[in-house]
């Protein structure tokens, strides 16, 4: 039976071993942490295609969504369908993403102020129009690591740094402090990591700085429907009554915020999200730091390492819209088949020239 190494275990590590898993693949994940450690494990979970960076970014997420779906009827209860209703202020840059979303043929609903009222009533000061997205949603990503690392059967390694081993020219396994794992392919989903692993190997994968910031209240005594995303501040409930939401402010930015002061950030958020429902009091149970793993030009890097045979790379943002997909079309890539179509514009080696 091939041995595959998947260096990460989180979403993007866990999926992909449940397909590979499936495809009759020895799959080990080794991670220098817990399962969910990093990024998705405090990760706002929103799965979407309504932001976009271009059209091939918009098809990749589109597409995501759809494996999403296909990913849910195979773990079924960890996927919540709420909705996303979406606004910022009127005029003709919301004018500009309705008819973009439109023309795309993105399912969506205009809604004027009274529609977002009966939409979600918990809303203080609905705007005077909203986009409601109905096939957007969310997932607990911790929730979704765990449930597909359990359904694949894969074996998982925690609290192991690992290193990637090359023989003649091909990845060949993992170094880790207790040892190495031979292995025939390695997959390095690594989210941050990803750049320390591929140093040794002469290859430098440029990253952005992406921190990001993430609150978890409380629970409260009102019951949110869809996830909310107005222009100063995005929203969503978990099943147990407490609010997730970023706590910086434009976290969607180039800038991802000034954390320097990340109480200071998360009393802000709150206010905001006391203002936008009519609540007081409301406190934050936990806040999360995590640095989102972003490659240099901002867009998702999934397919084979240029130049080291047996080896290949996924590291992206959105990495929870775009996971179910990703998992999907790595897992027919090493297994030597085409991978989807939408994933081909973002290959490692646009990046990655060959050392
Ligand atoms: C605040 C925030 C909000 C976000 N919101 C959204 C959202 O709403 N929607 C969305 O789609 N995406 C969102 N994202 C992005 C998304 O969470 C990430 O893209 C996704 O979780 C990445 O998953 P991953 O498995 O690649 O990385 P990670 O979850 O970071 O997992 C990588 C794992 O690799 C391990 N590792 C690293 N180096 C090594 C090594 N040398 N040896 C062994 N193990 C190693 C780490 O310990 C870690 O567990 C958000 C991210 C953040 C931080």
């Amino acid at each position: 039976m091939e041995k595959i190494v998947i260096i990460g275990a989180g979403l993007i590590g866990a999926t992909l071993a449940l397909e590979l898993s499936q495809r009759g693949r020895d799959v080990t994940l080794v991670d220098a942490g817990l399962p969910a450690g990093q990024a998705s494990g405090r990760s706002f979970g929103w799965i979407n295609a309504s932001f976009s960076l271009s059209e091939a970014h918009f098809a990749l997420r589109v597409a995501g969504m759809a494996a999403h779906e296909r990913l849910a009827r195979r773990l079924p209860g960890v996927h919540r369908a709420s909705g996303c209703l979406w606004w910022e202020e009127a005029g003709a840059a919301f004018d500009a993403t309705a008819s973009r979303l439109a023309d795309a043929g993105y399912p969506l609903e205009r809604l004027t102020r009274a529609a977002i009222t009966a939409r979600e009533p918990a809303l203080r000061q609905p705007p005077d129009e909203a986009l409601f997205f109905p096939t957007e949603g969310w997932v607990d990503p911790a929730a979704l690591t765990r449930a597909a690392l359990a359904a694949s059967g894969a074996r998982v390694l925690s609290g192991l740094g690992a290193a990637i081993r090359v023989r003649g020219g091909r990845a060949c396994g993992v170094d880790t402090p207790l040892g190495p794992i031979e292995a025939d392919q390695v997959v390095i989903a690594a989210g941050t990591g990803a750049p320390a692993l591929l140093a040794p190997l002469g290859l430098d994968l440029p990253m952005l700085h992406r921190p990001g910031l993430l609150l978890r209240s409380a629970p409260v005594g009102l019951r949110l429907g869809p996830i909310l995303a107005a222009p100063e501040q995005e929203l969503r409930q978990e099943d147990d009554g407490r609010l997730l939401a970023p706590a910086a402010a434009f976290h969607q930015s180039d800038e991802g915020g000034d954390l320097s002061d990340p109480l200071a950030q998360a009393e802000a958020a709150l206010a905001r999200i006391g203002a936008m429902l009519g609540l007081s009091g409301l406190k934050a149970e936990r806040v999360m730091q995590a640095d989102r793993p972003v490659p240099g030009d901002g867009l998702p890097v999934v397919g084979a390492v240029p130049g080291v045979g047996g080896l290949w790379l996924s590291v992206l943002h959105s990495g929870v819209t775009l996971a179910a997909i990703v998992a999907e079309g790595l897992a027919a890539a090493i297994s030597g088949q085409e991978m989807p179509g939408v994933l081909h514009p973002f290959p490692p080696s646009r990046l990655l020239p060959p050392a």
